[in-house]
């Protein structure tokens, strides 16, 4: 297959949807304040307190593990301590950016359920040190869709809330796939987030069909104090920051980003149908957002990839992760499948 063909490794491979990149186009004429002064900036997060129904302050960072680390760090202190699953992006992913920025703040991992912590799970690893010798508990993230491909529902959030609100901790959500979320649930984003209690989200906008960036949203406002100098000192503050905020403009006025969302999720519910009925293949996650995760035979994986498929084995043995993007092409699924099909008979 040519080197560029579509593959399903990561919602990341594509490249920038039309939307974005006509945003990018037009923010590109003549000359504009820099630093984040200018009207792309302003419109920008103008769209997200409309889409989001509230009047929160919002920032932007060129990547998600310097969202969820400035997001982290600005929620809790250096002797503090952040609840996450034992599969969060910021904790097998990030390279210990959030102790990093956050001066030494420990990530203590829950239990998870397919991919989600629980009332349970955080309660657990919130009261079982109360002594000066521990970090203390301060911050629960979340990760909105999952990083196996499920999605939490407004009331399970509203229930992680309800036990942070409890234990005295704020809750920060990962929202580097939150439009597929919102695409999944036909939820408001508002229900999802500050509604469910979340004050904090990290919404991607980089696998939702932009270059880069991420934006930031404090629906608690008091925790954004000093958020812009955090940013400027982790060296995310872009002096031209228009092509930051411009395809945001680009992808939030028309509802690309909804749309984008649910073709990707589309793709993965396609994807997942037509291998249903393959003999030794099964679904080890439910799949409720962009991704669809497969347990195989080991020889069929490596065939699969001796094909020319590009996926990630990172799940464990004969497991399989399939990522659908905003562009992803059915006819490129059904060859997958198909191939799929083969190297399980084979
Ligand atoms: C992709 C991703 C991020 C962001 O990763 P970067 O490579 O730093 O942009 C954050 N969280 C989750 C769950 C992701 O999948």
């Amino acid at each position: 297959m040519p080197d560029n063909a579509q593959q399903f490794a990561s919602d990341n491979y594509s490249g920038i949807c039309p939307e974005a990149w006509q945003a990018m186009a037009e923010a590109n004429q003549g000359h504009q304040r820099a630093y984040g002064d200018d009207d792309w900036t302003a419109r920008a997060a103008d769209h997200f307190r409309s889409l989001f129904e509230t009047d929160c302050d919002v920032f932007f960072a060129f990547n998600g593990t310097a969202a969820n680390s400035l997001a982290l760090a600005s929620l809790c202190q250096s002797y503090h301590s952040v609840i996450c699953s034992e599969t969060a992006h910021v904790e097998t992913d990030e390279c210990g950016a959030p102790e990093f920025f956050s001066n030494g703040s420990k990530l203590l991992t829950a239990r998870s359920e397919q991919g989600k912590l629980t009332p349970a799970s955080i309660r657990e690893i919130a009261v079982k040190r109360k002594d000066i010798h521990f970090p203390k508990p301060r911050v629960v993230t979340l990760t909105q869709a999952t990083e196996v491909g499920t999605v939490y529902r407004p009331e399970e959030i509203q229930a992680i809330s309800q036990t942070c609100d409890e234990l005295g901790l704020n809750l920060h959500m990962d929202g580097a796939r939150f439009s597929n979320a919102c695409a999944f649930l036909g939820c408001t984003p508002a229900e999802l987030t500050w509604k469910a209690g979340v004050d904090v989200l990290c919404f991607g906008g980089t696998k939702n069909g932009m270059a880069v960036g991420e934006a930031i949203l404090f629906f608690n406002r008091g925790l954004a104090e000093d958020f812009d100098y955090r940013c400027k000192q982790a060296g995310q503050l872009a002096s031209k920051m228009r092509y930051l905020s411009a395809p945001w403009v680009g992808i939030l006025q028309d509802d690309a980003w909804l749309r984008y969302a649910n073709h990707a999720n589309h793709c993965a519910q396609l994807l997942a149908k037509l291998v249903e009925d393959v003999p030794g293949v099964s679904l080890m996650f439910p799949v409720e957002a962009n991704g669809v995760f497969l347990q195989m035979s080991e020889p069929a994986i490596a065939a699969l990839t001796a094909r020319g498929w590009r996926f990630y084995t990172f799940i464990g043995a004969g497991g399989a992760r399939f990522m659908c993007s905003w562009d992803t092409e059915e006819a490129r699924v059904r060859q997958l499948a198909a191939d799929i099909r083969e190297v399980m008979a084979a």
